[in-house]
């Protein structure tokens, strides 16, 4: 049984149902698992589902066994809208689109959450207990924990955006989900007001006890590990003789990018991680510069890419690290108190034998949008366009000795319509089961950013599960 361990080497070890329901260890750290197992045998002729019900059962053994991961795996990807959940599309010669937007709110982070609202479901069923998840979110992420979690027996849900900041789709996609454990809530604030709101309430222990706080952010261990399958099934369908493949990836926290990390450490053939990045590019001035410098937000045209600090590149640097949470510990304290941290040469140079890091600013966001269409026939949406642009400088600069870059295509470009239609001069269509998102009725709560408020609302909606 595969035990996880915290990045800051001071909480327990933990199995997996724990760390499942924990989400963030109780040092500040992040759960890793102790043991990296070996990969499972993935043929060619596996489905999505037997695929992802090999990868993922070593990580959960003690928790779930096998049986109960292919009806949980069976049960999360059955909405996806094509029969092979994430589907590859031939770009070019050695260039490869993954698609992972087939799931209920066109977005990537659906992949992992429809089966990790599964699995804490059942967890939570199976302790005979209740929580209630909150979460503050700019537009994407809330929607598909509402999705992932409408209708679940032992969850309630609420889900703060800021009051008219966030696009009509986006808003509608949660407010228009019709279940009783689902609560939107709209702040008068920033997204940055809701944010301090939920870590306002997570830090009031008595709250925090009494309502079963709980979280599905990206540092959830149980989302990487669930993103890992879809490196498998792509290298298999580009390369059926099991030679090496190249990914591209747009980036923010550094999940989906770190699960393409732990399947070539189970031991796919992967050459090199390509970390995607728009103007916010702590991550590319790392790989320049071997240093974590923060530097303010700056919005884009790749919203979920805009972030300061991308939290599950703590993971990769304990791995680096030779495991040392000491030292992983110190250097974040230092990042956030000095804003700056040099990490040790040898911990960056491990790093950059592995990945690669390129950015790419709104402009290029617009053009390569424009010669995605033009030359590949391909409408992509601007975080996927960031990915695609560093790709054809991946095979540019000569490492196209045949290697086949997989490009991950996070988002379907209906979902950031107004970016798309200023690159190719029209808007790109919802696909069929979201026709009718604007006739559907909204649900919805206005609050003031106010604690106390939301305090009385998380007690009555926790006090309602009974
Ligand atoms: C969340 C998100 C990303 C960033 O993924 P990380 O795992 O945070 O690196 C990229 N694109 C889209 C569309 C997203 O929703």
């Amino acid at each position: 049984m595969i035990t996880y361990r915290s990045t800051r080497g001071r909480a327990p070890e933990l199995g997996f149902g724990d760390v499942l329901l924990a989400g963030l260890a109780s040092d500040g750290g992040l759960y890793c698992p102790a043991e990296i197992p070996k990969l499972a045998t993935v043929s060619a002729e596996m489905t999505y589902v037997e695929a992802a019900t090999a990868i993922v059962a070593p990580y959960v053994a003690g928790t779930f066994d096998r049986d109960d991961v292919a009806d949980m795996v069976t049960d999360a990807y059955r909405g996806f809208r094509h029969p092979d959940v994430c589907p590859v599309i031939p770009l070019d010669r050695n260039l490869h689109l993954l698609d992972l937007t087939q799931g209920p709110t066109l977005a990537f982070k659906d992949v992992a959450l429809q089966l990790v609202g599964r699995m804490l479901d059942a967890e939570l069923e199976r302790r005979g207990r209740g929580v209630t998840v909150i979460g503050a979110t700019s537009g994407d992420t809330g929607s598909a924990a509402i999705e992932a979690l409408a209708g679940k027996s032992n969850v309630e849900v609420v889900i703060l955006h800021p009051l008219d900041r966030v696009s009509e789709v986006q808003r509608r996609q949660m407010t228009t989900v019709d279940a009783a454990n689902i609560h939107n809530v709209a702040v008068r604030g920033t997204f940055d007001d809701c944010q301090d709101l939920v870590k306002a309430a997570f830090a009031d222990e008595s709250l925090r006890r009494d309502v079963g706080l709980a979280a599905v952010n990206s540092i959830n261990w149980a989302r990487v590990m669930a993103q890992i399958v879809y490196y498998v099934t792509a290298a298999r369908t580009v390369r059926p003789d099991g030679g090496p493949v190249s990914f591209a990836v747009p980036t923010g926290n550094f999940g989906n990018v770190l699960a393409g990390w732990y399947a070539k450490h189970m031991g796919l053939a992967v050459d090199r991680l390509m970390v995607a990045s728009n103007r916010n590019d702590v991550l590319t001035r790392f790989f320049e510069t071997g240093k974590l410098v923060i530097e303010g937000v700056v919005p884009s045209l790749s919203p979920s890419m805009d972030i300061q600090v991308s939290s599950n590149f703590e993971r990769l640097l304990w791995e680096a690290g030779e495991r040392d949470g000491e030292a992983v510990a110190e250097l974040i304290t230092r990042l956030r108190s000095d804003g700056r941290v040099e990490v040790p040469e040898p911990w960056s140079k491990t790093i950059a034998a592995e990945f690669d890091g390129a950015r790419l600013d709104d402009d290029g966001i617009l053009a390569e949008i424009t010669a995605s269409r033009d030359e590949f026939d391909q409408v992509v949406d601007p975080h996927t366009a960031v990915a695609v642009h560093a790709a054809r400088s991946m095979i540019g600069e000569g490492v196209d000795d045949g290697t086949p870059v997989v490009v991950l295509s996070t988002a379907h470009p209906a979902k950031f319509p107004d970016a798309v239609e200023q690159a190719i001069g029209h808007r790109p269509r919802l696909p069929p089961h979201l026709a009718e998102l604007f006739t559907r009725t909204e649900r919805c709560e206005v609050m003031d950013d106010d604690l106390n408020r939301l305090a009385e609302r998380l007690r009555s909606v926790g006090s309602g599960r009974g």
